[in-house]
């Protein structure tokens, strides 16, 4: 099960998937809401912040 990075949810389908954008070494998964909402997420491992 995947879990959104931003608020943690477990997400199924319609999430958004992406390596970071900084260090590219994690994975960066958004549920819908966050999404829309613009909620920021932070990466695990390099620490950035993004939109
Ligand atoms: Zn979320
Ligand atoms: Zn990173």
């Amino acid at each position: 099960m995947k879990a959104c990075t931003s608020c943690g949810i477990s997400v199924m389908e319609k999430y958004t998937e992406f390596g970071c954008p900084n260090c590219g070494e994690v994975k960066i998964i958004r549920c819908p809401s966050c999404r829309i909402l613009g909620i920021p997420y932070k990466c695990s491992k390099c620490g950035f912040e993004g939109p």
